[in-house]
């Protein structure tokens, strides 16, 4: 036997440390119940699962235990058939579920009645989630690859195309659909042009900026998209010095993107509220990736729209992923590639049908305004 020594009264004979071992020390829960449907056996890992202490339970009916495991329990009573690895839910009092796998085998007497069974089970939820993740990943990864390739084979030809039809249509001016083929044209070039900035490693030049300023000047080249859908603006810039070093056209396609889909959320009267605060150094309200703990630039995009679904919020920033007919799916993705690269971070808040609140911080600079 192990030199470990057991615990005081748990010293003694082999079936004791056996009984020990089964108890405290098995990676997965064991549970066995009579065919009075009594608890008759109950490990630590079981505990853990549970969240029932042994001392519950134990000689006490099965109905005490949370209910996918009472039925699986009932089923192989009932059946005298094992069940094996399947998949049952834990509810866990509104966190994630937890996913376990469950394996049960009946007893039986000399006379092959069932005397009662032992399920063992196993806490498969982590390993679910890093699968989910992977596959995530790897999609995003063939997803990233085919689209900056294709950009580029797209872009090479485009500009052929675009040089001919150019010259085309200055010479028909009047040609019906001159207009629309110039516009469709320049649409193609920007869905190009941001699925290149996405996919390849355009480094930002940056430079000393005021947030203020790149805000205002995004916000105005929204203006009269505001103004045609009466859309009320609360603008509310505090943060005072607001000075960070980034590439200012890069910060502002990140925000506009942020004010478009905030547009295209809200009816017509809606509030959009643009707000910015300093949040000062070594603040452990937020903190950024990487842990550097200087100061802060906090930017905040709300608007009282349509909100976002829970489905959708792991979603939203996954390239080409969209819920409009005319969507590109690729400003979030954007947005948050641009935001990484100034070294910050960006999270959102929604209710459905109450409103969406993007909120980016920033590393602040100590330059002066
Ligand atoms: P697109 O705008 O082309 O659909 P985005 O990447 O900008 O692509 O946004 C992805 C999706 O995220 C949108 O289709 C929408 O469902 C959702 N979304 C983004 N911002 C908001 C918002 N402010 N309110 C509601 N939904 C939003
Ligand atoms: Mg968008």
């Amino acid at each position: 036997m192990p030199n470990n020594s057991p615990e005081p009264g748990r010293e003694g004979t082999d079936s004791l440390d056996f009984t020990y071992v089964l108890r405290d020390c098995l990676s997965c829960a064991v549970i066995s119940v009579d065919e009075q449907r009594k608890v008759t056996g109950f490990n630590l890992k079981a505990e853990i699962l549970t969240r029932l202490k042994a001392e519950q339970v134990l000689g006490k009916s099965v109905e005490l235990l949370p209910i996918p495991l009472q039925r699986a329990i009932a089923e192989t009573l009932a059946s005298g058939k094992p069940i094996s690895d399947r998949q049952i839910r834990l509810h866990d009092g509104g966190r994630s579920d937890q996913v376990i796998q469950i394996n049960t085998t009946p007893s039986r007497t000399e006379s092959g009645k069932v005397s009662g069974i032992v399920a063992v089970l196993n806490d498969v939820s982590t390993a679910q989630k890093w699968e989910a993740n992977m596959r995530r990943l790897d999609r995003l990864h063939s997803v990233g690859t085919l689209s900056a390739s294709m950009a580029h084979e797209v872009k090479n030809a485009f500009v052929a195309v675009k040089t001919f039809v150019d010259l085309l249509l200055e010479n028909n001016k009047q040609a019906d659909l001159a207009e629309i083929v110039q516009m469709e044209m320049g649409r193609i070039d920007s869905i190009l042009g941001q699925m290149l900035k996405f996919s390849g490693p355009a480094k930002p030049a940056f430079a000393p900026i005021q947030l203020r300023f790149v805000l205002d000047k995004s916000l105005h080249l929204i203006q009269h998209l505001m103004e045609d859908k009466k859309i009320k603006l609360t603008r509310t810039f505090n943060a005072a010095p607001d000075s960070l070093n980034g590439d200012a056209d890069q910060l502002e396609q990140a925000f506009i993107n942020l004010f478009f889909n905030a547009l295209d959320a809200m009816a017509p009267n809606g509030r959009l509220t643009v707000s910015t605060e300093l949040i000062p150094a070594g603040s452990t309200i937020v903190s950024l990736p990487g842990g550097k703990n200087g100061p802060l630039l906090r930017v905040v995009v709300q608007d009282n729209g349509v909100g976002i679904t829970t489905e959708n919020m792991d979603r939203l920033f996954e390239p080409f992923f969209t819920t409009k007919p005319e969507g590109t799916g690729l400003g979030l993705a954007i947005t948050r590639r641009i935001i990484e690269e100034h070294h910050g971070g960006i999270t959102v808040e929604s209710g459905v049908n109450k409103g969406t609140a993007f909120s980016l911080v920033l590393p602040a600079s100590n330059g002066q305004h």
